[in-house]
Order: structure tokens, then C-alpha cells, then sequence
């Protein structure tokens, strides 16, 4: 079984909305034919207790167990399956194989301001556990990861980590809570909204249920997210419909749809619109599929 990681990112906006794209597997031959997808039907998520340092008291659980609530709604009418809330948990790991933890964790710190040069962590990404700090890009806002079989897409474990770290230029994305109002660009307070914890988890949960980025702005699966952003917080009907027919309630989980899979792509590629970085890259840990959410640039006036 060889080991892949997949980093998809998407940028820029798009003018042909796609109704959701499912998260293919990767196998030693790169994308294949399978779809990332649950085999059971009970997923239970444990929230790392540090929780997010800069919102009051328990609000961030609040937001993402309200995120859970959102998906659980959608399920209810349409499939079984059900988000399960666990315990808490104090060691969370991400990407651990089997373990089946799903945690969610909050990262304070970058990794490259914790982390000495000459930690063995650096050799074979294990920093963020080890370190408990966020080691991915500056400008990806969360990230999930599932580990899965290369051999039938079936996901055993999937992880949602958020970006709380310093950038390079010294900022960080500040997570907050609350409906209103907005902030204003590098105003960011606990008392308007900033990055969107509800907003973000929703996004991710899409994910780890097996979901990828679609071509447009308005889909909870749009790849990027401005500040204040509080659109992802409702699953859009394109995700919603792609979820009620892949976990149909009673049967097992439907296989990819490669017809529109096939199409999906080939009008990303013909509208020109669609930057995707679909990369096989080094070994981060076994049969993972990293899927980010990335802060919304504003465009340079040109
Ligand atoms: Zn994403």
C-alpha cells in the first residue's frame, strides 16, 4: 500500500457553479476511481478541551457542535447517518490511521515558532502533533484530513484542525463566534465577526462526510472564505443533494458518479476558471487526503 497525501487547493472565483464534487481517493497511480466515503453510518466527533484561546468561555464548542447540528438537520430528512458528539479529548492526534477519534483542534501556534530545525519532527511531518502546531500554509484557514483505504475509498478516521497560528507577515486569522456585525479589514475583535468558527466547521464537515471544493462562491463547498463570512454556515442544495444521495437512508453509500464527475472537470477546464493543484506530494501519513479552506484575497486593482 503506498502512502499519499493529497493537497487541493483552489483559488479564484468562477461563473459555472457546480452542484458538489466528491473527494476522490488517491491510489499508486494517482486519482482514482473511488470516492472518499463513510462505510458507517455513526460518525462520532471529539473536540480537543484547549478549544480556541481567543473566544469566551465555550462559545467555540457551541459553534462547531452547532455546525454538527446543521449537517445532523440535513441528515435527518434525507439519510441515517448521524454526527455523534464524544467526550472531549486532551491528547487530540491528527491523522493517526484507525483510530476513529475525529477530532477538532485548535492550532495557536505555527509550527515554524515552536518547532527547533533539528527536530526529528521536521523529517517526517509530525510536528503538529508532536508540537500540538499548525504546519500547513499561512493563508489555509483550516484544514481536514482523512485517512482512508487506497483500496475501496472507505474513510476510518477524519480530522478537522483550524489555523490560529502566526503568519509570516505576524497576523493570524482571529476566530470568533458571533453574527454581527462584521469586521473591518484588520480590525478583527471577539466583538464583530472574523473568521467564522460555525462558518469554517460547516465548510469542513463537508469534507470529512467526503465532499470537495466546487467552481463557486456561493456553495458551503466554495474553496474560499472572506472575512465575516457567514454564507458556508447553510449547506447550499447542490452539497445537500450531493449528501442525501450518497448516504441514502436504509443503503449502503452510492459509489462516485462518473458521468458527473467527468463533466464537472471538463467544464472547470473549458470555463478556465478553475485553478486546482491536484498533486500527489511526499508522505505526510498514510493514505491521507488533506482539504483546505483558504482566506479570500482580495484581487490586486491591475
Ligand atoms: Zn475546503
Amino acid at each position: 500500500m503506498s502512502k499519499w497525501a493529497l493537497l487541493v487547493v483552489m483559488v479564484a472565483g468562477a461563473t459555472s457553479a457546480q452542484p458538489y464534487l466528491r473527494t476522490r481517493a488517491l491510489s499508486n497511480s494517482g486519482a482514482s476511481d473511488l470516492c472518499v466515503t463513510w462505510s458507517v453510518r455513526k460518525v462520532t466527533y471529539r473536540m480537543d478541551s484547549a478549544g480556541s484561546a481567543k473566544t469566551p468561555v465555550e462559545a467555540e464548542f457551541t459553534a462547531i457542535d452547532n455546525a454538527f447540528a446543521t449537517w445532523q438537520t440535513l441528515a435527518r430528512g434525507c439519510s441515517d447517518f448521524e454526527f455523534i458528539r464524544g467526550p472531549r479529548i486532551t491528547d487530540a492526534k491528527v491523522g493517526r490511521g484507525t483510530d476513529q477519534d475525529n477530532v477538532i483542534i485548535f492550532r495557536e501556534e505555527n509550527c515554524r515558532d515552536v518547532v527547533p530545525l533539528t527536530d526529528a519532527c521536521q523529517s517526517d511531518g509530525s510536528c503538529g502533533n508532536t508540537h500540538k502546531c499548525w504546519e500547513h500554509g499561512d493563508s489555509t484557514i483550516a484544514l481536514t484530513t482523512s485517512t482512508y483505504s487506497t483500496r475501496t475509498g472507505v474513510v476510518f478516521d477524519s480530522d478537522i484542525e483550524f489555523n490560529a497560528g502566526k503568519s509570516l507577515d505576524g497576523t493570524r486569522f482571529l476566530f470568533t463566534t458571533i453574527s454581527s456585525p462584521p469586521c473591518a479589514e484588520g480590525m478583527e475583535t471577539p466583538f464583530c465577526t472574523a473568521y467564522d468558527i460555525q462558518n469554517t466547521a460547516t465548510h469542513e464537515i463537508g469534507h470529512l462526510v467526503g465532499f470537495d471544493h466546487v467552481n463557486g462562491t456561493t456553495s458551503t463547498m466554495a474553496p474560499t472564505a472572506p472575512l465575516a463570512d457567514l454564507q458556508k454556515r447553510v449547506i447550499d442544495p447542490g452539497t445537500a443533494s450531493g449528501f442525501c444521495g450518497t448516504y441514502p437512508k436504509g443503503k449502503p453509500p452510492v459509489p462516485c458518479d462518473e458521468l458527473a464527475q467527468l463533466k464537472n472537470r471538463i467544464t472547470a477546464r473549458n470555463t478556465g476558471t478553475l485553478g486546482c493543484s491536484c498533486d500527489g506530494v511526499g508522505v505526510l501519513w498514510p493514505w491521507v487526503s488533506l482539504v483546505v479552506l483558504v482566506r479570500r484575497r482580495r484581487r490586486a486593482a491591475r
